[in-house]
């Protein structure tokens, strides 16, 4: 079999792949089906019967199903081995986050503790750190959480003012500060804290024991939604952390917070989905029970709309996200086989994916967003209840917005990570630009109606990406080294970048599906990518042309908005009955099995 073709991060916008080459969901093995269920079961078992509890602030009830699913193993699925855990693939990983996703504040502890709070330690420290602290991470024995904000270094990362000096006796490095909004702070045994030792430019990170005299843990903050997740303010106040406790190197701080950021970001687009997919799960079955005017509410036209719509977005992103997750993996192996360490080769192949880490948090999050609202809005009156799981659905969703780098941050870095990539020698992105920049005025559709169905997708998705780089040529001759500066312009490359990278998942997918279970059964999928293609090609369309104005002087201008117009225009879709067609599936299945 021909060896699969596997891009670099940010490639996919000058090259395209077939479907053979993406993995989809429907390719998960036995084993991964299994984690899937215990992950579910676990949720249906320990989780919802305690949701509203463990909302009511109760940490030690959070702790004891912290502690319960580390018993069960599912803290250890990252974790190799020969450090307690079972060592499962990338894409295994991102399937038992989408599942635990749908776990509202358990899911962000689960995920702190798991992620962002174990490793760290995992990727950078010494064998004897992770004799010491994995090994119990990995089964819950120790919980962990991570500490990088504080009052004044939000979205600025390295500006924190923690700070950490030695000993005079060499041993201890002596820490001051305070941390803030840290996820599992309540009950967490180490804590990953990043702070300037003198007066460097550059974070270090230190594994810090929670019973160090001198750490001081607030008392919870209230918040808007994840009321279970702990989430205090630390301070460090004159702590002695032993020297052997510093994790990498001297200055290597800010460098480990962006990587575990970068695998943080990936696992909150599989979480994301998992959450979607329980508020459509409780959309359709309020929809098929609640009755006015004397009919099932599922049975009107503007409620198959919103249902359909539910279901296109969270199918759309879970392909882009399990095509990234496959990617992860087999970087991860080509480092492996190159002679890296098992740790720096999975560090090195997650943080290589910025541009699609950043892509998916902030894609899939808005996916979340609309997703849960639309979910309020099916359920009426009762949506506002709190006694409805839509309502603390919606609450809880809203974070995934803010942190893992806030959607703003993210959105920044899809377009700008791409950029810096090419610009390294990763693949040829301005070259390419420079070209389709230049042939503007013989840009076509061709003999679109000679194309097979997938091929007209395709080339609709073909050119997107030119677009994409014609507005990224135009800016960056315009704004130069300061296009950066201009975040709006910034914002609409990054936005058609998403829109593109997803809508070619989705046919990849959907292609392939069609190979596996053949056209007849597969009509429900072409309408997902119909409509999907359908407003994609004019989310573009306006982001493209808001781009073009910003940068193009009026005669360059009406020549580009041509080219936009001609690159955008796709063939009509009777997208309300493909929508009505999804919809129903839906309503008689009562839940989603896309
Ligand atoms: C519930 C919760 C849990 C959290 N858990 C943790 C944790 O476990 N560990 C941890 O270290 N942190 C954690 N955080 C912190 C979180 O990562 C930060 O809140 C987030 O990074 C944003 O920082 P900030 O709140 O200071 O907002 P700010 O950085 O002040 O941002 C304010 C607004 O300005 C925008 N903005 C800022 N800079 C720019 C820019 N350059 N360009 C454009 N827009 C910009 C932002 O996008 C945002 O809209 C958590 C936060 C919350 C609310």
């Amino acid at each position: 079999m021909e060896p699969r073709k596997i891009l670099k991060s940010g490639e996919f916008l000058v090259s395209d792949i077939e479907s053979k080459d993406i993995f989809i969901p429907e390719e998960m093995n036995e084993e991964q089906l299994m984690i899937a269920q215990t992950c579910q079961d676990f949720l249906n078992t320990e989780v919802y019967p305690n949701a509203d509890k463990v909302d009511k602030q109760d940490r030690e009830l959070m702790k004891q199903i912290l502690k319960k699913s580390g018993d069960l193993g599912l803290m250890g699925i990252s974790i190799p081995e020969e450090y307690n855990g079972f060592g499962q693939s990338f894409v295994s990983q991102m399937l038992a986050a989408e599942i635990i996703g749908a776990g509202y504040s358990f899911s962000v502890a689960f995920m702190a503790h798991c992620g962002i709070g174990t490793l760290p330690i995992l990727y950078y420290g010494t064998e004897e750190q992770r004799q010491k602290y994995v090994t119990k991470l990995a089964t819950g024995e120790l919980l962990g959480a991570y500490c990088l904000t504080e009052p004044g270094a939000g979205s600025d990362a390295n500006a924190g003012k923690t700070n950490a000096r030695l000993s005079e006796d060499g041993k201890h490095y002596i820490l001051n500060g305070q941390k803030m909004w840290i996820t599992n702070a309540g009950f967490a045994d180490i804590q990953t804290v990043f702070a300037k030792i003198d007066n460097d430019r550059v974070l270090s990170a230190f594994i810090v024991e929670r019973d160090f005299p001198g750490v001081v843990v607030s008392p919870d903050e209230h918040k808007m939604g994840i009321k279970g997740s702990s989430t205090a303010q630390i301070f460090y106040n004159d702590v002695k952390v032993p020297v052997e406790n510093l994790l990498g190197k001297r200055g290597e701080g800010f460098r480990i917070a962006l990587s575990i950021l970068h695998m943080g970001r990936l696992k909150l687009g599989a979480n994301v989905i998992g959450a979607s997919k329980k508020a459509i799960n409780d959309s359709v079955k309020y929809a098929n029970e609640r009755k006015q005017f004397g009919l099932l509410i599922s049975t009107f036209g503007a409620i198959k709309y919103k249902l359909a719509e539910q279901v296109i977005r969270t199918y759309a992103a879970e392909a882009a996200t399990y095509r990234v997750s496959k990617d992860v993996d087999d970087l991860i192996d080509k480092y492996k086989t190159e002679g890296c360490d098992r740790g720096r080769a999975t560090i090195d192949g997650i943080s290589h994916y910025a541009v699609e880490a950043a892509l998916l948090k902030v894609y899939g999050s808005e996916v979340l967003n609309y997703v849960i609202d639309e979910a309020v809005q099916i359920h009426g009156g009762m949506g506002y209840s709190a006694e409805m799981a839509v309502e603390k659905g919606y609450r809880d969703s809203r974070i995934n917005r803010i942190f893992e780098g806030t959607n703003e941050i993210n959105r920044l870095l899809i377009a700008d990570t791409a950029m810096k990539r090419a610009m390294k020698g990763d693949f040829d992105l301005f070259g390419q630009a420079e070209k389709v920049y230049n042939s503007l005025q013989s840009l076509g559709n061709g003999k679109i109606n000679e194309l097979s169905y997938f091929d007209e997708k395709k080339h609709y998705i073909h050119n997107f990406k030119k677009l994409i780089l014609i507005a990224m040529h135009g800016a960056s001759k315009k704004f130069d080294k300061q296009l950066v500066q201009e975040q709006e312009v910034m914002n609409n490359i990054s936005d058609i970048m998403a829109e593109t990278y997803v809508a070619e998942s989705l046919a990849l997918r959907v292609q392939k599906v069609e190979g596996m279970k053949g056209e007849a059964a597969s009509s429900l999928y072409r309408d997902i990518l119909n409509v999907f293609v359908y407003d994609a090609a004019s989310k573009i369309r306006k982001a493209a042309l808001d781009a073009v104005y910003a940068f193009a002087e009026p005669q360059e201008a009406v020549v580009l908005a041509k080219a936009i117009e001609t690159m955008t225009t796709v063939a009509g879709v009777n997208v309300k009955a493909a929508r009505r067609r999804i919809a129903d599936k839906l309503i008689e299945d009562n839940s989603y099995k896309f």
